[in-house]
């Protein structure tokens, strides 16, 4: 029974997952057009027919439909696709990771999520709940970015109530963690951004800020310096294929929101592994 239980619950988790990512597609799309988002949220982009339900199912929709509108035959966006299922995997991160609210070393305990499903332990799922609309933000937050190269001041409110709900349940971060997490990357950023116009854009800044607030100094930390580090790759990558010049830039928010989602996942252990690693250097 409680095996049952389980894989119901790993089930449930995914399509919670795929289908919140999906809307945050949308919304992505309708967002920057102000568009109404949840009329058309049932027609094709091209030939804007009324879809079938069976056609907008997350993930399996686009499998069965072979990734083209049936009715103008128009290629269905694979980025979408995507985005679908890292919603679903991301969602069963967030399960598997969190189930467990006493563990403050955040080391992944199995047995954990059982407590949810078999005691139905509505701490916990609240818990759950509120990292993964934050993560929903951030993946909205990823993709605006990335198309307008602007992230709207509404976002970061949105995070801004989020952050209200992590500072009363969040483990393991303490009052004064989340304090700090508001200030020690987005301060530093503003100072950046008075020294070298452009380094930085504003909504870079207020996102940390807000991200800083709900995870802590710690988490955000380890997060803004992964987002960095993958900035400045891709970075060289477009240097080396001369697509971009040194003038140009890119949209620095979705390496950021990628980098806090995985600090908020692993951020302990990226930490526990440095501390070792620097401990060994120092013999
Ligand atoms: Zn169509």
């Amino acid at each position: 029974m409680i095996g049952f239980l389980y894989i119901l619950a790993i089930i449930l988790a995914w399509m919670i997952g795929t289908v919140s990512f999906s809307f945050v597609n949308v919304i992505a799309y309708r967002f920057p057009k102000q568009k109404k988002i949840l009329k058309e949220h049932f027609v094709c982009d091209s030939c804007e027919t009324q879809l079938k339900p069976y056609e907008v199912i997350p993930v399996f929709s686009f499998i069965f439909l072979k990734g083209k509108c049936r009715y103008c035959g128009e290629k269905l966006a694979k980025r979408d696709f995507i985005n679908e299922i890292i919603g679903g995997l991301l969602a069963l991160l967030v399960f598997f990771r969190f189930g467990d609210v006493n563990d403050v070393t955040g080391e992944f305990i199995l047995s954990s999520p059982l407590d949810i499903v078999v005691h139905f332990d509505i701490w916990k799922l609240l818990i759950l709940l509120t990292i993964f609309v934050f993560f929903c933000i951030l993946d909205l937050v990823f993709l605006v970015d990335f198309d307008t190269m602007e992230i709207p001041n509404r976002f970061v409110i949105v995070l801004l109530y989020v952050a209200v709900v992590s500072l009363l349940i969040l483990p393991g971060i303490s009052f004064v963690d989340h304090l700090i997490g508001a200030v020690c990357i987005s301060v530093p950023m503003l100072l950046i951004m008075f020294a070298i116009p452009g380094a930085f854009g504003g909504g870079d800044m207020k996102l940390s800020a807000a991200v800083g607030l709900i995870i802590g100094w710690q988490l955000v930390s380890v997060g803004f310096f992964i987002g960095l580090l993958g900035a400045g790759l891709y970075g060289i990558v477009l240097l080396a294929r001369k697509k971009k010049g040194k003038k140009d830039h890119f949209a620095f928010g979705p390496f950021l929101c990628t980098g806090y989602m995985i600090a908020t996942i692993c951020g302990t252990e990226v930490i526990d592994a440095y501390m070792k690693l620097a401990a060994y250097l120092h013999g």
